[in-house]
Parts: C-alpha cells; sequence; structure tokens
C-alpha cells in the first residue's frame, strides 16, 4: 500500500486526536496537556524522544534502518553523517489563541476564551500521523527524520527556543531540508496546497513608543510640554513614511493598533505611548524601516523639544522559502494531492511565522494547506483566528501523507534538492 492509502487508514485515529486537542486547547510556550497528548499518540514507535526545558516542546527522532543509527541513541554531533544518512526536519505547531470560539461544533474548546483558531491542533494530528507512517517504513529509511512539535508558535517564538535547545542538533548532523504545513480555513478549497519561492511570510514586529511629555493644566498648555499632539504626529508620520521611502515592489506595512495616553479632558499627561506592527518582506526592508521609523520619531520628538524613547521588540523575521526546496516540495505537493490541487501562490502572506527561525539556518519550505470545510465558500469562510474559523478534518490523511512523502523523497534525493 502506498503512503496516501496507509494515511487514509490511520485517519479516523488523527481525526480523533486532533478533537481531543481542539477541545483542550492552550496557549504558549507551556502547554502540558498538549504535551502529554504528543507523546501518547508517539508511545510504542522507534523514536528517540526529548522534551523541552524552557518549552513544553516535543523533538522526536527516527533513524532508518539504512542508517545503522539502531540502539545507539544517537552520536555525538557531528558523528552520524557516513552512516546515518540525510537528516530531515518536519514541524508542526502546538499552540491555541486567546480567542472565545464560536464554532458550535461538537468538539468545540471547553476551555474559556481559549480556541485553537490557527489550526495548529491539525498540524499536530498530521505530523504524528507522518512520525506513524515514517516509522512503520523505518527499515527502508535511507536517512534520519527529526519531527520537531513546537509551542508558543503565536507571538512566543518557540523555534527559537527550540533551536537554543537543540533541535537543529537533535539528530548528531544538520538536516539537509526542514519544512512546515499550515492549513487555512479560507482562501485555499480543502487539499489544495500553495507555495511559493522567496519570501513566503512576512516579517512581524513591535514598535514601542512612549513620548515623554511634562503634564499641566489643560488650560495652560504653554506651561507644559503635551506630548499627545507629538504622538499623533508621529502615528501620521510614519503613514507617509511608508508610502515616501519604500519600494511598492517591496511594502512595509505599520498600523499603530494601540495609543493611550491621559486621564481626563483638562489635564495634559506626561506621557503618550503607542504600539504598531510592523511588517515587512525582505531582510533589507526590514533593516531600513528599523532605522528610518527610530529616526522619525526621534526627529519629531526632538523638533517638538520632548524626549522618546522607542524600541522594536523582538520579532519574526520574514520566512523565506528556498528556492531548490520549494521547487521540490511543490512537486512532491502535486504528487500526493494530484497536480491540479497545488497552486503556486501569487504573493507572499502578511501573516508571520517563527519557522522563519529555522529556515534562516536550514533551506527548506513552507506550504499552506487548505482545510476550508466542505460547503463553505472558500473566499468568504472565517479566517484562520476567526471567533468562527472551522477547519475541516478531511484534510489530516492528506497532511500526514504529504509530510511523510516530503521526507522520504527529500532522505532519498540528498544531498541537494533534485
Ligand atoms: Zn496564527
Ligand atoms: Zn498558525
Amino acid at each position: 500500500m502506498g503512503v496516501r492509502d496507509d494515511a487514509e487508514a490511520i485517519a479516523p485515529e488523527l481525526v480523533r486526536l486532533r478533537r481531543d486537542i481542539h477541545r483542550e486547547p492552550e496557549i504558549g510556550l507551556h502547554l502540558p496537556g498538549t504535551q502529554s497528548k504528543v507523546l501518547a499518540a508517539l508511545e510504542g514507535l522507534p523514536l528517540e524522544i526529548s522534551v523541552g526545558t524552557a518549552l513544553s516542546s516535543v523533538t522526536a527522532v527516527l533513524r532508518g534502518g539504512g542508517a545503522g543509527g539502531a540502539g545507539a541513541g544517537g552520536g555525538p554531533a557531528g558523528d552520524g553523517p557516513a552512516d546515518g544518512g540525510p537528516v530531515v526536519l518536519l514541524r508542526g505547531d502546538m499552540d491555541a489563541l486567546p480567542v472565545a470560539e464560536r464554532t458550535g461544533l461538537d468538539y468545540a474548546s471547553q476551555t474559556e476564551g481559549v480556541m485553537h483558531a490557527c489550526g495548529h491542533d491539525l498540524h499536530v494530528a498530521m505530523l504524528a500521523g507522518a512520525a506513524r507512517l515514517l516509522a512503520a517504513r523505518q527499515r527502508d529509511l535511507p536517512g534520519t527524520v527529526v519531527f520537531m512539535f513546537q509551542p508558543g508558535e503565536e507571538g512566543h517564538a518557540g523555534a527559537r527556543h527550540m533551536i537554543a535547545e537543540g533541535v537543529l542538533d537533535a539528530a548528531g548532523q544538520r538536516p539537509v531540508a526542514a519544512y512546515a504545513l499550515h492549513v487555512a480555513s479560507s482562501e485555499l478549497p480543502a487539499g489544495v496546497c500553495s507555495t511559493r519561492p522567496g519570501p513566503m511570510l512576512a516579517a512581524a514586529e513591535i514598535l514601542e513608543v512612549t513620548v515623554h511629555g511634562h503634564g499641566g493644566h489643560g488650560s495652560q498648555p504653554h506651561l507644559a510640554a503635551d506630548p499627545i499632539p507629538v504622538a499623533c504626529e508621529m502615528v501620521t508620520a510614519l503613514q507617509t513614511l511608508v508610502t515616501r521611502k519604500f519600494d511598492v515592489f517591496d511594502p512595509v506595512v505599520i498600523t499603530v493598533g494601540t495609543f493611550h495616553a491621559g486621564t481626563t479632558d483638562n489635564v495634559i499627561p506626561d506621557e503618550a505611548s503607542f504600539l504598531a506592527t510592523v511588517r515587512s518582506f525582505s531582510p533589507a526592508a526590514r533593516e531600513r524601516v528599523h532605522e528610518s521609523a527610530l529616526a522619525l520619531v526621534g526627529g519629531i520628538a526632538s523638533a517638538h523639544g520632548v524626549a522618546v524613547s522607542a524600541a522594536f521588540r523582538d520579532g519574526y523575521p520574514v520566512t523565506v522559502n528556498d528556492a531548490a526546496e520549494t521547487r521540490f516540495a511543490a512537486g512532491v505537493a502535486a504528487e500526493v494531492l494530484g497536480e491540479e490541487r497545488c497552486l503556486p501562490q501569487p504573493n507572499p502572506l502578511t501573516g508571520a511565522e517563527d519557522f522563519s527561525f529555522v529556515l534562516e539556518q536550514v533551506p527548506g519550505a513552507y506550504l499552506m494547506l487548505g482545510a476550508c470545510p466542505p460547503g463553505a465558500d472558500p473566499a468568504t469562510a472565517p479566517n484562520n483566528h476567526a471567533a468562527d474559523a472551522v477547519f475541516d478534518d478531511s484534510v489530516l490523511a492528506a497532511g500526514a501523507a504529504l509530510y511523510t512523502e516530503l521526507a522520504l523523497q527529500r532522505m532519498a534525493a540528498a544531498p541537494a534538492a533534485p
């Protein structure tokens, strides 16, 4: 039986696992319940399993029979290449969002205000499924697979923590390639995948600005240093910066999402502060928006004789798909899902991903997989992060098969992507 058939055969288990995780969503870096569900799903498989310290991650290493690693428990770093075969890393993120679910599904979240609204519950099930399918082929595997079950994708940089704890060296040598799938509740029909070479998702950062003025009576602004008009000027000037200083074909998005100052109408406050999300699609634009936004707010503050503290808070870099790996992965996806179900993605997405940290060190590809429920129109269905977003279970077998084939075919093709 082929991988796809084997995946269909375990689909009911994957649906069960996915719904168990969906019912009990967890947020952030510490997902003990989700972690134990992952460990239970992997139990009995011939894997070397380790768990995170700073976060509740699970790293599982599957060494192929051809890799000569049976029972070795992993040699020292750098020890493996000759007989270990190539290493391929597959990643699935595990965390949920602070969203109050409104889907009405019978397996909806039982935790108030927390929901798997980004479909990471499907990623866990698909990756656990791939571990099953690949473990069943262990004897014939021409290399090693690292399964990266990652908490804290939604703003907690879980991938960076896992890299710091050694996930990229878990097999004793660096992966030749890394792949991640992400489901979408809208835009793509179920079972249709899309990807692109180069920038796939934006870099996202938080710009934090506080204008330090000097408070006073609202009737005598000349005796105070009012921070509010200064901060307002910054907000509008940032929009001008975007349109005047950046190439429309290498765009930048700045959105001020919070603005806070003052307590009442007749008191000038000491401070005004705002937060903006800043998105960019190339390392060059990212660097330039840092410099120019900070210079801009600094210049406006000094023009008005007030102080400002401004900084970019650690965000995610641009998710850049390696051209050769993307071509390869799209070919595998076309084989697994069908030629007509694999679409080139015309533009990068304005969302951001911490898989970008992995792709900074390992060539690879990030693919979107449609999970829009049957009967819903992908163009209008609630999208990821919406309280009524629904992700269809029917894609779990396809996703598990795709992860599996990516690993199988990439190990066989090593060292370079064909
Ligand atoms: Zn998300
Ligand atoms: Zn996500």
